[in-house]
């Protein structure tokens, strides 16, 4: 088994697992961008979400949302960012899907998820909700 979270979810190597149900394990990020930095992977190797299927996604989200003010709490911090780099192309790095929990302070320098994006659009809102409306129901 080559992909590394597929050996920690396996216990084959080591991680600070703080969670784990059959949603999949959570354990705290090896580099941190913040204090409880904490990763949720699901059991199943899936590159992407849209790799998983349903069940393994709601239950993936379901454990997402029982971390989520555990996390924040157990490090005081105000909130915090969640979010997922989905796909090589959006800089995922480990190609088993993962959430990131990452807490927030209101003066810890980050941005919000606006923040990434330079705002770059050629489409009307109109035309790309069709496509996506088109592209739902196929
Ligand atoms: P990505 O860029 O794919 O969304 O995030 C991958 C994350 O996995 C990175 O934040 C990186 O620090 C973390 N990571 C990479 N290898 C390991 C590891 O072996 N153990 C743990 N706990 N985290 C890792
Ligand atoms: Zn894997």
């Amino acid at each position: 088994m080559s992909c590394i979270f597929c050996r920690i979810v396996a216990g084959e190597i080591p991680a600070e697992i703080v969670a784990s149900d059959d949603g999949g394990v959570a354990f705290l990020d090896l580099q941190p961008l913040a204090d409880g930095h904490t990763l949720i992977v699901p059991r199943v190797h899936a590159p992407s979400i849209e790799a998983l299927d349903a069940t393994a996604s709601d239950r993936l989200f379901r454990l997402v949302r029982r971390l989520a003010d555990p996390v924040r709490r157990a490090v005081g911090a105000a909130g915090s960012t969640i979010g997922i780099n989905n796909g090589e192309a959006t800089g995922q790095t480990i190609p088993h899907v993962h959430v990131h929990i990452v807490p927030r302070w209101p003066d810890d320098g980050a941005g919000s998820i606006h923040t990434i994006f330079p705002r770059r659009t050629s489409r009307s809102l109109a035309d790309v909700a069709a496509a996506i409306r088109k592209a739902t129901a196929e």
